[in-house]
């Protein structure tokens, strides 16, 4: 049966998923064997359920009057047909062979059975009946009449063909421990062999090589020497890494390569052919500014955020631009009104995707994915692999490789130096004054706070005591978030407070410390912040206010601490151990406090 449908636009919209929706289980082995896993995710267990089984269902789109059974009708569909709509249709799961089975009003039947027999009597060949003898599969594009895209522009250099596996293995385990796999079902696809040198990957592109040289990089990044090759094969890549890898170039050099070699020239494809789903603005905007330190053959680029001036992105999107890169929210927007054409997206990131599911944009990306052609390329990364991520990896990435790269173990960031204070609430704003008198002139600070509120009372303190700082969250106008950013970038002000909106994401190399004076909501969103200082090799600190209300993630904190080789202070052991008490206590009184069966009740 379907894993879950969508009836009605209102219900996109509204964000709500059907409860029943059963976990969709997609968990690569290879990860286990490492003992590796993102705090909060589950372990890698071998992958269970194949990928998207089971029958084809149609479901209209409309509100759910008038159902009726139609007649099942069977055909041959490619999995990559998820996610589209035909006619009035989309296509919720399925594979090779697939029951249809059309709902919906008499009417909506017979248009829904028309359109499939006019898609069956047209590629006949697809039609059981006729494949045996005929045999031929057509593509996704074919079968909806889409232009062709071309995906291979990867030719290995005789360097890289020939290194032998157990050099490719160390390389691996020597870059960031990476770990690779091929998440396709069946027979296992080679992963090809990390590039060493940026003129491995992209020798034959001249204008790619210029700019690296023009921007001084010296070496690819871990996650960009695996990338690269299988990215510029054509490949779907999943990258599990963080910014501040060098991710964005991983995907953003192969996607101007991509855009630029299509066989329809770009000005005549009738809009973007790639697009960028970031899930912040200041991500978004972090990825434009990186996209436009690149020349490449007078691609465009424009980015689309909330909080922008909306007549301007339209302006210049209905002008004509080749790279998108938006938040969910406003490209939904924008799709909506009819503002912009998705349907010549050929080449689609979803940038820390685990960041966007987080922040509820699953409705909208669902939504602006439904027009989105379904055999485009698509890159995603996250910074962890939780089951949400997984769940979208698999819904909208085909054949994937999968990339890991171990930044989120906080035993590889041995830059940062976590120390952890315990105290009582009252005395947070004291230790902090007393932190800040202490940093040295050349010092950069962010302080994490867990409410935009204290962000703004924290703030307008320090003012008041003449301590020059800037403030980021969610309630500040875009103009006032981009100046604050700004200022803090360029050393303006060295001290900025923020909420976790900055904890991931945010590419300031010279940040020394991170102080966390509200602990995060969770263990993960801790590892985010500390990473942001301790970047490009340079050493760091974290300081972290715990206080007795946040005994619940005292283990959970040991457990990063010893990872990260730090040291552990004895109130938060015991700290740990009196929560551990607290839940042992609570689960004996729920479980005398339970009704109890006849046999029990002398015992
Ligand atoms: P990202 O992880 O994409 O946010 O990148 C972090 C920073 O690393 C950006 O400022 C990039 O310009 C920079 N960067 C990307 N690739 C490289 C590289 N190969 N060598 C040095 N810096 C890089």
């Amino acid at each position: 049966m379907s894993d879950w449908e969508v009836d009605s636009d209102e219900e996109f919209r509204a964000g709500s998923r059907p409860s029943a929706l059963p976990l969709l289980e997609w968990q690569p082995a290879m990860a286990s064997a490492q003992g590796r896993r993102s705090p909060g995710s589950r372990p890698f267990p071998a992958p269970r359920d194949p990928w998207l089984s089971g029958p084809l269902e149609y479901r209209p789109r409309g509100p759910p009057r008038d159902r009726g059974l139609g007649v099942p009708l069977c055909f041959h569909l490619d999995n990559a047909l998820i996610g589209t709509i035909i006619g009035n249709y989309r296509v919720i799961r399925g594979t090779y062979e697939a029951e249809v089975k059309i709902f919906g009003s008499n009417d909506a039947q017979n248009k829904a059975k028309m359109l499939i027999d006019d898609l069956v009597k047209r590629y006949g060949q697809n039609y059981p009946g006729d494949r045996t003898e005929k045999g031929k599969k057509f593509t996704v594009g074919e079968l909806l009449d889409l232009p062709p895209i071309e995906r291979n522009f990867y030719k290995e250099s005789q360097k890289i063909a020939s290194m032998p596996q157990e050099e490719v293995a160390k390389w691996r385990k020597e870059n960031n421990n990476i770990i690779c796999d091929d998440l396709k079902e069946g027979e296992k696809r080679h992963v090809p062999n990390p590039v060493c040198k940026f003129e491995d990957a992209f020798q034959y592109y001249p204008d790619v090589m210029a700019n690296i040289r023009k921007v001084g990089f010296k070496n690819p990044t871990p996650i960009q020497s695996q990338a690269w090759p299988i990215i510029l094969q054509g490949i779907d890549l999943i990258g599990i890494a963080q910014t501040g890898t060098g991710k964005t170039l991983a995907y953003l050099m192969p996607g101007f390569i991509h855009l630029d070699s299509q066989p329809i020239p770009r000005d005549q494809r009738g809009g973007p052919g790639m697009l960028v789903l970031a899930p912040t603005r200041e991500l978004a905007l972090q990825v434009e500014a990186e996209c436009s330190k690149y020349t490449y053959k007078g691609i465009k680029s424009i980015c689309i955020y909330g909080g922008g001036d909306r007549k301007g992105q339209i302006k210049m999107v209905t002008k004509g631009v080749d790279i998108v890169i938006a938040t969910p929210g406003r490209l939904n927007d924008l799709q909506m009104n009819n503002f912009i054409n998705l349907k010549s997206i050929t080449y689609l990131v979803l940038d820390e995707a685990d960041r966007m599911l987080d922040m509820g944009f699953e409705p909208q990306i669902m939504k602006i994915l439904l027009d989105v052609r379904p055999d485009r390329q698509t890159v995603m990364t996250s910074a962890t692999w939780p089951d949400g991520v997984r769940r979208l990896a698999k819904s909208y990435l085909k054949d994937p490789m999968i990339v890991y790269v171990g930044t989120l173990d906080l035993a590889a960031v041995n830059t940062v130096e976590q120390k952890v204070i315990i105290i009582p609430e009252e005395e947070k704003r004291a230790f902090t004054r007393y932190f800040i008198d202490t940093l040295k002139p050349k010092d950069k600070v962010i302080i994490f706070v867990g409410k935009k509120l204290t962000a703004d009372d924290l703030s307008s303190d320090f003012s008041l005591q003449g301590i020059p700082v800037q403030s980021l969250h969610g309630n500040r106008e875009q103009c006032d978030r981009e100046q604050a950013l700004d200022d803090f970038k360029k050393g303006r002000v060295r001290i900025l407070i923020a909420t976790d909106l900055a904890s991931r994401g945010l590419d300031v190399q010279d940040i020394t410390h991170v102080f966390n004076f509200d602990f995060p909501r969770n263990i993960e969103e801790y590892v985010h912040r500390v990473g942001r200082t301790g970047r490009a090799g340079r050493t760091g600190e974290a300081v972290t206010l715990v206080t007795r209300n946040d005994w619940r993630i005292a283990s959970e904190l040991i457990s990063i601490l010893e990872r990260a080789n730090q040291a552990v202070p004895e109130e938060l052991i015991s700290m740990a151990e009196r929560f551990k008490q607290f839940q042992m206590t609570k689960e004996i009184k729920k479980d005398l406090g339970r009704p109890r069966g006849k046999s029990q009740k002398g015992f």
